[in-house]
């Protein structure tokens, strides 16, 4: 079946007892038993099993190409769960662009826990298998990267993962499955801050990762998923299949959208210079174009005269909202150095927009007024 189909047809379990079409929601934290003591519908208590979770976690399973999931309560509870999954003493590979709370986790709870990790450049195979040490158990992906839209090749280095016994990892929260699947690339695990494009409606905060096979490390996080109870909430898990069943049709139309704001910003005097993969004279786009069905919503442009010029254009905006985060329907647009705070690389100069489901010509409109306040009076 197509992506798009099975969200649908996967998540249609029409309730037995109503005949409700939409599932219920199971808010109860424990199930009954029966005479004999079983439990006939396989739930003994919430943080365990729910009926809405084990939903979501089929449902993501079956879009990544994955052998089961693991929905989380954040990305981020999704990314220290996997970390707990190692053990102290082994080393772990991770791009130097990654989304920074992955680094904050490694650096802040993990290292005192006996980790130890390399930022490596992920579009350089080189440098990624110069950090490989006889310790290396764990290299993390993330393609597109945060904030300049790198590409890093999923296929090429999940086999240098391999080639040094260690685990490779994709945060596919940009791309989502629909656009990429590095599980079908060689990767052993996914992970989603769901709380973006999966949501996608910038109302629901969660995580999940999806394990390409049963093993010694999905039996590890699988316990700890358990026994920490970081999970997601019923009504979340509920909220994250209603997102599915539109996902496929929200982040290609966004992709496309997006495309054609990077085109015309591209063209615009007063850019500097545009970070979109869709691109053809972007460094990825051969990569991107091997191993994504399309380039994401996702852009980033440098504001000619520095950051206060790319402060005019956002503060001129009307139709995006300023705001961090993304994988909305509603576009949004940050100065990016600003949320990372002041030991940021970003250039300073540099505004990250989300591509939402608005008309690219209104939204092309919208920054064509914007950026005439780029210009120093
Ligand atoms: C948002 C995000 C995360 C963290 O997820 P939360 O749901 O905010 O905890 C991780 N990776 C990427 C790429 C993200 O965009």
């Amino acid at each position: 079946m197509h992506p798009e189909t099975l969200a649908i047809y996967q998540n249609r379990v029409v309730d037995a007892n109503a005949g409700a079409v939409a599932p219920p929601i199971s808010l109860s934290t424990t199930f009954e038993r029966d005479a004999d003591g079983t439990f006939p519908h396989g739930h003994v208590y919430a943080r365990t099993s729910n009926p809405n979770r084990n939903a979501l976690e089929l449902a993501l399973a079956q879009l990544e190409g994955g052998f089961d999931g693991l929905a989380f309560s954040s990305g981020q509870a999704a990314t220290m769960t996997l970390l707990l999954g190692l053990r102290p003493g082994d080393h772990v590979i991770i791009p130097d662009d990654a989304y920074h709370g992955t680094p904050a986790l490694l650096e802040e709870l993990f290292h005192p826990w006996g980790l130890t990790y390399t930022r490596a450049d992920f579009t350089d195979l080189t440098h990624i298998q110069a950090s490989i040490h006889e310790n290396t158990r764990l290299i993390w992906i993330e393609t597109p990267s945060n904030p300049l839209l790198k590409i890093a090749d999923i296929q090429a280095i999940a086999a240098l993962a391999h080639q040094a016994g260690a685990w490779c990892v994709c945060d596919n929260t940009w791309a989502t499955p629909i656009l990429q699947r590095p599980l079908d690339l060689g990767c052993d695990v996914v992970m989603h801050s769901t709380t973006k494009y999966i949501g996608g409606h910038s109302d629901v905060l969660s995580g999940a990762l999806v394990f390409r096979e049963d093993g010694e490390l999905y039996q590890r996080v699988r316990r700890f998923q358990l026994l920490g109870g970081a999970v997601a909430a019923p009504f979340d898990c509920w909220m994250l299949l209603r997102g599915i069943k539109t996902l496929t049709t929200r982040i290609r139309a966004q992709s496309a959208t997006a495309l054609q704001l990077a085109e015309f910003l591209n063209r615009h005097p007063a850019v500097e210079a545009v970070y979109y993969p869709g691109l053809e004279t972007h460094p990825g786009y051969a990569i991107a174009q091997k191993q994504m069905a399309m380039f994401g919503a996702m852009l980033s442009v440098q504001i000619k005269d520095g950051a206060e010029a790319a402060m005019a254009v956002a503060g001129h905006v009307r139709l995006f909202t300023r705001a961090t985060s993304l994988g909305g329907v509603e576009s949004l647009i940050e100065h990016r150095a600003s949320v990372e705070g002041p030991n940021t690389t970003t250039p300073q100069n540099l505004l990250r927009i989300s591509v939402g489901l608005e008309h690219a010509d209104d939204l092309i409109a919208d920054l064509e007024q914007a950026l005439l306040h780029a210009k120093p009076a």
